[in-house]
C-alpha cells in the first residue's frame, strides 16, 4: 500500500558533504542538531562518519548522549554548552561543550579539576549574534586570567555568522574582522567559523573547522543563485479521493475557496500534522509527473485539497509529489513564507520514512 512517504537520501547527503569538504581547506565537520534537521541524526551520523567526517555537532545535551550512542567514537560537541550539575555526564559521555560565557567557562574547569582532569571544551564568542557566546568584557578576562579555567582544554574558538546568505550584507565584514580579532587573542588555538553558506563567503571566512548543517540536506547555501547542493529529501502521497464539484461550492473549512467552474478536487492524506504549514494554503504548487497542481482551500491537520480541474488524466492513487527535484524544500518554504530549515525540522513523525543509501 502507498501511504504518504518521506525519502531520505542517505547518499546524497554524503555527496554534499564531500562537496563542501572539497572546497575547504580546514576540516568539515556536520551539523546534527535537532535531529539532523528532522532527517534522523542516527541514520545520518554514522553514514556520514563512514564517508571520513569526524566532528559533529548537536545543539542540546540530550541530543549529544543520543548521538554518542550511534557514534561511540566520534568528536561530538554541544552548541548550547553543558547545563549546570551536567558536568560528570557531560564529560562521561566525552561530550565536548560550547562554553558561552565565562561563567560557564568556569564551572566546566572547575568540575574538570575535581575529576583531577583537564576537560576539552570549545569557546564560543559572539561576534554580533548576541544570543549565546561570550561577550567583550567576559572575553577580555578570560585572555588577561587564562589560569581561571585552567581545567578546560580548550579545541576551538568560534562564532557564528548572522546574515552568511546575504554576502552583500555589511555585518558579515564586521564579524569576520571580529573573529580575526578574537582568533588572535588566542595565538595557536584553531578557529570554527563558518556555516554552511559560510563556506561560499571566501577565505577570510575559512577556518579550522566548518559548521555546515543545512547545505548538507539539499538546501541552498547561496540564495539568488543555482543551488549547488543534491536535493535529499522526496515528499509524495497518493491521491486518497476525488470528487466533482460544482461552479460556486466551496472547499474545506471556512469556505475560503470557492470554485469559479465545474472542477475536480483532489485530496490527500497529508496535513497540518505532518508539518505542512497553513501557511501554505492556496500557495503550494505540488508536482503530478512534472506538471504543478496547486492547493485550494485550507490545509487541514490531516488532509490537503487541490484542483485537478485541468488535468483529467489524474486518479485516485496516483502520487502527489510535495518535495522533489522540481518543487525542493527551498519551494516550498518561500511558499510558506519560512525557511528550508523549518520546513524540514517540522517533517511530521507519520510519513513512512525511507532511506535511499546510494
Ligand atoms: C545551526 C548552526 C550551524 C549550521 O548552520 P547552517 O546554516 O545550517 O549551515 C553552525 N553553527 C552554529 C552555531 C549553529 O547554530
Amino acid at each position: 500500500m502507498f501511504a504518504p512517504t518521506l525519502t531520505i537520501d542517505v547518499g546524497a547527503v554524503i555527496a554534499n558533504w564531500s562537496r563542501l569538504a572539497a572546497r575547504h581547506a580546514g576540516e568539515t565537520a556536520a551539523v546534527l542538531k535537532a535531529d539532523a534537521y528532522g532527517l534522523g541524526a542516527a541514520l545520518i551520523g554514522p553514514a556520514l562518519a563512514q564517508a571520513g567526517c569526524r566532528r559533529f555537532f548537536v545543539a542540546t545535551a540530550d541530543e549529544g548522549a543520543a548521538l554518542r550512542s550511534v557514534l561511540p567514537t566520534a568528536w561530538i560537541a554541544v552548541l548550547n554548552g553543558c547545563p549546570p550539575g551536567a558536568e560528570r555526564d557531560f564529560a562521561g559521555h566525552s561530550l565536548i561543550p560550547a562554553l558561552n560565557s565565562l561563567a560557564d567557562a568556569i564551572r566546566w574547569s572547575d568540575a574538570a579539576h575535581k575529576s583531577d582532569r583537564r576537560f576539552p571544551a570549545l569557546l564560543h564568542v559572539d561576534t554580533g549574534m548576541n544570543r549565546l557566546g561570550v561577550d567583550s568584557a567576559d572575553l577580555a578576562r578570560l585572555v588577561t586570567e587564562p589560569e581561571r579555567i585552567g581545567g578546560a582544554s580548550l579545541q576551538y574558538v568560534m562564532s557564528h555568522l548572522i546574515s552568511a546568505e546575504r554576502p552583500e550584507a555589511a555585518e558579515t565584514e564586521i564579524q569576520a574582522k571580529r573573529f580575526a580579532a578574537v582568533a588572535a587573542s588566542f595565538p595557536g588555538l584553531r578557529t570554527s567559523f563558518a556555516n554552511s553558506a559560510g563556506l561560499f563567503l571566501g577565505p577570510d571566512f575559512a577556518s579550522d573547522l566548518a559548521r555546515p548543517g543545512i547545505a548538507l540536506y539539499g538546501g541552498n547555501p547561496t540564495p539568488g543563485s543555482a543551488n549547488p547542493m543534491r536535493p535529499v529529501v522526496h515528499l509524495a502521497a497518493p491521491i486518497v479521493q476525488v470528487r466533482a464539484i460544482e461552479a460556486g461550492e466551496t472547499v474545506g473549512y471556512d469556505a475560503s475557496w470557492q470554485a469559479m467552474r465545474p472542477s475536480r478536487i483532489a485530496t490527500i492524506a497529508v496535513g497540518y500534522a505532518d508539518g505542512m504549514p497553513r501557511a501554505l494554503a492556496g500557495r503550494l504548487v505540488a508536482q503530478h509527473q512534472g506538471r504543478g497542481i496547486r492547493s485550494v482551500g485550507r490545509i487541514s491537520m490531516d488532509l490537503m485539497t487541490f484542483d485537478v480541474t485541468d488535468y483529467p488524466d489524474i486518479l485516485v492513487g496516483d502520487a502527489i509529489e510535495l518535495i522533489g527535484p522540481n518543487h525542493g524544500i527551498d519551494d516550498i518554504a518561500t511558499e510558506a513564507g519560512t525557511i528550508g530549515y523549518e520546513i524540514l525540522t517540522s517533517l511530521g513523525r507519520r510519513y513512512r520514512r525511507v532511506a535511499k543509501s546510494v
